[in-house]
């Protein structure tokens, strides 16, 4: 790694690395092989106070700033990412994460556009001037930023899931504070150098576990708190916030449903299953999990799916494969638990099941197929997070949506149809915060990203995510000082005449 020691326990503070004061350490182990990558600090709640301390300090500053001084700088950290060289940031992803470089690469070249897009967003429209209630009175309303966000992030996505709500919160007005996985943090610290751009201070970044986590959420100087991860910790960030009436966006976990239509174009769907269900290992908040197959094409739509499946490369993410580890020791587990529940209550596994036979050292789990799948299996009810496609055989498209929406989960739902009316009427009916026909995974910098149910509350990009971080402030100026007709004393009409007065 060229200047740049990933192996230091750094934090980023006022646009500088610096060493973390805390003495509690995380050993990074590359989940290819567990080799020792680096070390990352468990900051401690003192110096999380610290941090933000600087944070609130340099908002001060950036919330009077103007509108249009605010995109250019926010332009120039777009810059600063199309024109670097992600290299480095994206091999560490690799080594820290598993994820194939590829992969690592095209998350990050994806990066710069929404800097862009809440520039211009938040310059484009400040407040609402409605029509007046009284002649001479000048009532409209602002956007006011809230202060210091905490930004929780997962292992998955660090940088682009980062980039949505940082670029979001500094549009509005806000500093930030990054607290990355303890799986991703030394990648989330080198993509730091690009917020050098910003007034000292703006965007810090924090490293550690849980107990780093709460003391950002917790802190009375955290005014805002974006989190993305599982649903288990999102509820426990959720509830914390709601006890200090702090705004959150909770981002969460999902199991999502793919339905095979008996209309379904197969030379499109089956690809587009295997990369749905296998990309990153599985681990996407939107991978398909629960496949819902109508049983016309069920016996040909297996056969190819399968098929391709195996075809898929398995090994580390520097090395020629589609399919890397997974991200811990504790995931694959998870995975294992899933499968075998499965298959001891009379599920089949057509291909995968297994630790690779040449990849012992790391933690690799080759793409698995299982039918005969019923709803009531945990794989069915519980977000898998790897490389698991379940597969139920359904008689109707009707039977397909029900079951898909048989969930607590409604991150996202996916179809494979070639009728615009069952796609339309999968839009409709799926109980999701987003719904792909023919097209799964496919995100856009101005649409809402979310969840139904138990995956989440609120919304990343598109407006909806710039207003996470900004509160409005309705004002009424009258410049002319009047005694209003509605004010003391009443009249006697208003006592007698069995109706009220309209203000
Ligand atoms: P996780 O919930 O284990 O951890 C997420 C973050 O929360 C990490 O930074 C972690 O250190 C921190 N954390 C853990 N306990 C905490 C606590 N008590 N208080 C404060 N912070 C705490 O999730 P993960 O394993 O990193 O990521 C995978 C999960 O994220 C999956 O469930 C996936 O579906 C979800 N995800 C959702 C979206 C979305 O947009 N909805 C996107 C990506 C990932």
């Amino acid at each position: 790694m060229t200047n740049f020691d990933p192996y230091s326990r750094l934090i980023f503070l006022d646009n500088e690395y610096h060493v973390s004061q805390s003495p509690n350490q995380h050993k990074v182990l590359n989940p290819a092989n567990l080799n020792h990558e680096g070390t990352i600090a468990l900051c401690s709640t003192q110096e999380v106070e610290q941090v933000i301390s600087r944070a609130k300090e340099a908002q001060q500053k950036w919330k009077r700033e103007d509108e249009k001084t605010r995109a250019r700088i926010l332009h120039q950290i777009a810059s600063s990412i199309e024109d670097g060289d992600l290299s480095e940031v994206a091999k560490l992803m690799v080594l820290e994460e598993g994820k194939p470089y590829p992969e690592a690469i095209g998350e990050l070249a994806n990066c710069a556009p929404i800097f862009r897009y809440y520039a211009e967003m938040a310059r484009d429209e400040g407040g609402l001037l409605p029509g007046t209630t009284q002649t001479g009175s000048f009532q409209f309303s602002k956007y006011f930023p809230y202060g210091v966000s905490a930004h929780i992030m997962p292992f998955n996505y660090p940088i682009i899931v980062m980039c949505w709500t940082v670029a979001a919160s500094l549009a509005a007005g806000n500093a930030c504070i990054v607290k990355p996985s303890e799986a991703t943090s030394l990648c989330t610290l080198k993509f730091m150098e690009h917020f050098k751009i910003l007034p000292s201070g703006l965007v810090n970044c924090v490293t550690g576990g849980a107990e780093t986590g709460q003391a950002l959420v917790e802190s009375k100087n955290i005014n805002a708190v974006a989190f993305t991860g599982s649903v288990e910790v999102g509820r426990s960030i959720a509830v914390s916030c709601a006890r200090q009436m702090k705004p959150a966006i909770i981002e969460a976990g999902g199991s999502d449903p793919m339905i095979i239509s008996q209309h379904a174009p197969l030379d499109v769907a089956v690809p587009g299953c295997v990369m749905s269900a296998f990309h990153l290992s599985g681990q996407i908040c939107v991978s398909s999990e629960r496949f819902f197959v109508h049983e016309a094409i069920y016996d040909e739509f297996v056969q190819r799916f399968v098929a391709m499946t195996k075809q898929l490369r398995i090994g580390p993410g520097l090395e020629e494969s589609e399919i890397g580890p997974l991200v811990s020791e504790s995931a694959r587990e998870k995975v294992i638990r899933l499968i075998e529940e499965a298959v001891s209550n009379g599920a089949t596994i057509e291909c995968g099941g297994r630790i690779p036979l040449h990849l012992t050292q790391g933690w690799f789990y080759e793409p698995t197929i299982l039918t005969g799948v019923t709803k009531d299996m945990a794989v069915m009810r519980e977000e898998s997070f790897g490389p698991v496609a379940a597969i139920c055989k359904v008689g109707s498209f009707e039977e397909a949506l029900d079951l898909a929406n048989h969930t607590d989960f409604g991150l996202g739902a996916s179809i494979f149809t070639s009728s615009m009316d069952e796609a339309f009427k999968a839009y409709n009916i799926l109980e999701a915060g987003m719904v792909w026909v023919n097209n799964p995974l496919i995100d856009n910098d101005a649409l809402p990203f979310g969840g139904w149910k138990m995956s989440g509350i609120g919304r990343e990009m598109g407006r909806q995510g710039l207003d996470a971080f900004r509160q409005t402030k309705m004002g009424v100026i009258d410049t002319k000082p009047e005694i209003q007709d509605w004010w003391y004393p009443y009249s006697d009409d208003w006592f007698y005449s069995g109706k009220g007065r309209q203000v």
